[in-house]
């Protein structure tokens, strides 16, 4: 697949989800650059995922003894993959067989991220010409897979054999199934229409008790039957080619452990038919009766040059049991030295029958071995590039930490002047730094997260530390200051159980130090309760002497004493992750100052439980205050206000041009905010409105976030097609998530956004966006809103392409004149 010698036109697929992900995109390894990166079938409604496939057409019969699968990556765009898939396979095309291991297990293992390739070992083989890849899921999601073929042409042509099933034998007390394990036709009294055990290119061994595979029951090598079944002395067995062949030779692997009456066969006898009759005469061959050694070993029936598309052959029991673990053919159209020399002799008939020099110079052995070594090669190299690349990624990680660190500390000044904020540390220590280390979850999926775009990402970012102005995805200084170099931010986007993290989907990074003041606990006098979070609970307290911690800008502000505060405090039972996220959440706020950002005035941490003052909003938060209020016109926009419980259009909009200046604000320090609605904004005295809630702590709006398999938490009725699909936050979802904020404001937070959609209908509607085929459903206009302000502000939020969606400063320029029009 990856090197093109399987032509676009031989891929094919059940369903694709767009043109960009068809069939001819499942390649391994590649990348396309005019496709999105894989094969991506219409979204799995079937769990088990039987009606998907990806399918290869291999034009002729191949011997398939590996798979690799990969996921769509797309350069870090995309993070689709199969978790597990089955495989099915046709040597014809019209009747498929789903392959299964030697236990039976059809499911196979897939990807863990959308990078990684992950091979697998096809235990038994397949000879097949046509190969499905079936994804299997839990539930109705989107998975692509990109795949490759690891084997080589089937040149024997045999497409099936018939054969009567291998009897039990008991052998001292211990069952010996000499069955035919893993032939995939049908079984009835004769196993017809299928290949198995004897075309597995696996040879058993000399004690047919023991196996080639580990836990497999005793004789599962052989197909072995017993002389007393049959009254006529044989076993007929019936061999289908593709086409008519010119026969030199068939050679059976067989056991000869006469000590326990197992047999080289006494005689065979082979038929041979190119039309509808058996032609005359037949072959037959006598092997020598071997009784002085016991090894198991190949006989090798000469058929001179016979051409036939069918054969049948009869071997005779020498013995009480006879056992074969391969039969293998040559003939004419595959070209094999032996049987060239063979003819050559002209003596096929007196060919000796163990000739260990026939075992040598078997063709079809050779190109066993052949294709054998070419995998163990093809492996030991993919071992030695994996295991390179991780040893190299680890020293680039290490080194760009070094880097970064060392910018970091010249940045964090720069910024500590910036933001005029003390630089007392956490830490009880004067100057001593905090250094914690935290787990990072990325959202959507924690496999999201990829090593080497981790890396690749901090080189990027210590290359961008110079130019504040990239509008790319990043965040900058409060980025730093938050934690790490790849987005440090945590928003209720992200995860909830952070408990549950495993060690793979998860990456430490070290703290930086930040500095807040630690206010002393007992001049926090408890007033009432104010909200819970996940973390815990918010207070209403007086704070004495609190002026002594503001900033000028506050001092002047808020002069009385002692001054009312909120105080978020972190539950004592929290644990080491919810921890570091709410020492995080103070990191992110300590370095904002803007006056639509809610902000930290000071916080407890030298002892538990761990708090951080806030200023108090009187009006606690938007969502729940426009809920209690209603428009007394709701078809006049720019009416007064009719009474307590209304509110106005102008003054919505005058809401909304707050959020968007603390937007604004946000994005000129590349912050990206990633849950951004009304739940997560204050109002204070005079409708101030403040953007709050930089890290994890809801209750009351459970329902506003979607469970990913019981793990991440996302408020996808807010977030961007790309935030959901590709796990991809920007400022520019930011955007898309402030047009769904301002709707919630102008429909007064009545309902929730696509309240007539359930969860995973919104996200098909997602898939609507990227497929941009005109089926997306908007968010309808509010019966407040002007249809200026919906059809150029609000829908252009909602833009499928990113970077034509409007700027914040845009934005809060666009709501200040259609504000200053009314
Ligand atoms: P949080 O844990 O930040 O989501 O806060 C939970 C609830 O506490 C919010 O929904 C608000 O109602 C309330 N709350 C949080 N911070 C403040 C604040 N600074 N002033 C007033 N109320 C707040």
């Amino acid at each position: 697949m990856t090197g093109g010698k399987i032509h676009d036109e031989d891929i094919s697929a059940s369903s694709q989800w767009s043109e960009s992900t068809a069939a001819r995109f499942g390649r391994l390894d590649l990348d396309n650059s005019d496709g999105d990166g894989a094969w991506c079938p219409d979204i799995m409604s079937e769990p088990d995922g039987l009606k998907q496939y990806l399918q290869v057409d291999l034009r002729s019969l191949h011997f398939i003894t590996l798979v690799g699968t990969q996921g769509r990556h797309a350069d870090g765009m995309g993070n689709e993959f199969a978790q597990r898939y089955r495989i099915s396979y046709s040597r014809d095309g019209s009747s498929w067989v789903g392959w299964h291991d030697r236990k039976g297990r059809q499911v196979i293992e897939g990807n863990k991220n959308a990078y990684d390739v992950v091979l697998k070992d096809l235990e038994p083989p397949i000879i097949a010409r046509y190969v499905r890849f079936m994804p299997v899921t839990d539930h109705s999601m989107i998975v692509c897979m990109r795949v490759e073929l690891y084997g080589c042409e089937w040149l024997d042509g045999l497409i099936s054999y018939s054969l009567p099933d291998g009897h039990q034998m008991i052998y001292r007390g211990i069952d010996v199934y000499l069955n035919d394990s893993v032939y995939d036709g049908a079984s009835a009294e004769r196993l017809t229409k299928g290949l198995g055990q004897l075309t597995d290119g696996t040879w058993g061994l000399d004690d047919f008790l023991h196996s080639h595979f580990y836990g497999m029951w005793p004789g599962y090598d052989y197909v072995g039957w017993n002389n007393k079944s049959f009254p006529k002395g044989y076993v007929e067995m019936i061999f289908d080619f593709d086409h008519i062949r010119n026969f030199t030779s068939i050679k059976v692997h067989c056991n000869n452990m006469f000590t326990r009456g197992v047999s080289v066969f006494r005689q065979a006898t082979c038929f041979f038919r190119s039309g509808s009759e058996w032609e005359s005469p037949p072959v037959s061959f006598s092997p020598t009766v071997d009784r002085a050694s016991q090894r198991a070993r190949f006989v090798t029936v000469p058929l001179g040059d016979r051409t036939a598309s069918t054969i049948k052959c009869r071997f005779h029991f020498a013995d009480l049991w006879m056992l074969f673990s391969e039969v293998a053919f040559q003939s004419g159209s595959a070209v094999y030295n032996t049987s060239r020399s063979a003819r050559k002799q002209g003596h096929p008939t007196n060919i000796p029958v163990d000739d260990p020099t026939h075992k040598v110079d078997d063709s079809n052995t050779r190109i066993l071995i052949g294709c054998l070594v070419a995998i163990i090669a093809i492996l030991m190299t993919i071992i030695v590039i994996i295991f390179w690349r991780q040893v190299w990624q680890k020293m680039l990680e290490k080194a760009s930490r070094r880097i970064l660190d060392d910018e970091l500390t010249a940045r964090l000044a720069f910024q500590t002047q910036n933001f005029s904020f003390h630089n007392s540390s956490l830490s009880s220590e004067g100057g001593s730094t905090m250094n914690s280390t935290y787990e990072r979850i990325f959202p959507l999926c924690a496999d999201y997260q990829e090593p080497s775009r981790f890396v690749r990402k901090l080189a990027e970012f210590a290359d961008s530390m110079e130019s504040l102005d990239n509008e790319t995805t990043g965040h900058r200084s409060c980025k730093r200051l938050a934690g790490g170099p790849d987005p440090p931010h945590y928003a209720e986007a992200d995860i909830i159980s952070l408990q549950e993290s495993s060690d793979q989907c998860s990456i430490t990074v070290n703290m930086f130090d930040s500095s807040m003041k630690e206010f002393p606990r007992h001049k926090l006098s408890f007033k009432e309760k104010l909200g819970e979070g996940q973390f815990g609970e918010v207070h209403l307290c007086e704070a004495e002497d609190m002026q002594d911690f503001l900033d000028a800008d506050l001092s002047e502000e808020n002069t009385e004493s002692p001054l009312l505060v909120a105080v978020k405090t972190l539950r004592e039972d929290a644990n080491k992750n919810a921890r570091n996220d709410f020492l995080k959440e103070i990191r992110i706020m300590s370095c904002l100052r803007d006056p639509n950002i809610v902000r930290l005035l000071a916080v407890c941490v030298d002892t538990d439980p761990l708090c951080m003052i806030t200023e108090y909003m009187e009006n606690g938060d938007l969502n729940q205050f426009l809920h209690k209020l209603s428009l007394p016109d709701e078809t006049t926009p720019g009416y007064e206000a009719g009474g307590e419980t209304t509110v106005n259009y102008s003054k919505l909009m005058d809401m909304a041009v707050q959020i968007a200046s603390g937007m604004k604000y946000l994005s000129s320090l590349n912050f990206v905010h990633r849950d951004l609605a009304t739940r997560n904004c204050l109002v204070g005295r005079n409708c101030t409105i403040k953007i709050a809630d930089f890290g994890m702590s809801r209750n009351l709006y459970r329902g506003d976030y979607y469970r990913i398999q019981g793990r991440a938490v996302l408020p996808i009725r807010w977030m961007s097609w790309e935030s959901i699909l590709l796990g991809k936050f920007t400022m520019a979802s930011d955007v898309w998530a402030f047009g769904v904020t301002l709707w919630e404001i102008l429909t007064l937070c009545k309902l929730q956004p696509y309240a007539h959609l359930s969860d995973e209908q919104v996200i098909e509607n997602t898939g609507e966006f990227f497929r941009d085929k005109g089926k997306q459903v908007y968010l309808t206009k509010p019966s407040c809103c002007p249809d200026s302000v919906y059809n150029e502000l609000m829908l252009s939020c909602w833009r499928r392409n990113a970077k034509q969606r409007p700027s914040f400063e845009e934005i809060h320029l666009c709501l200040m004149e259609s504000l200053q029009k009314l």
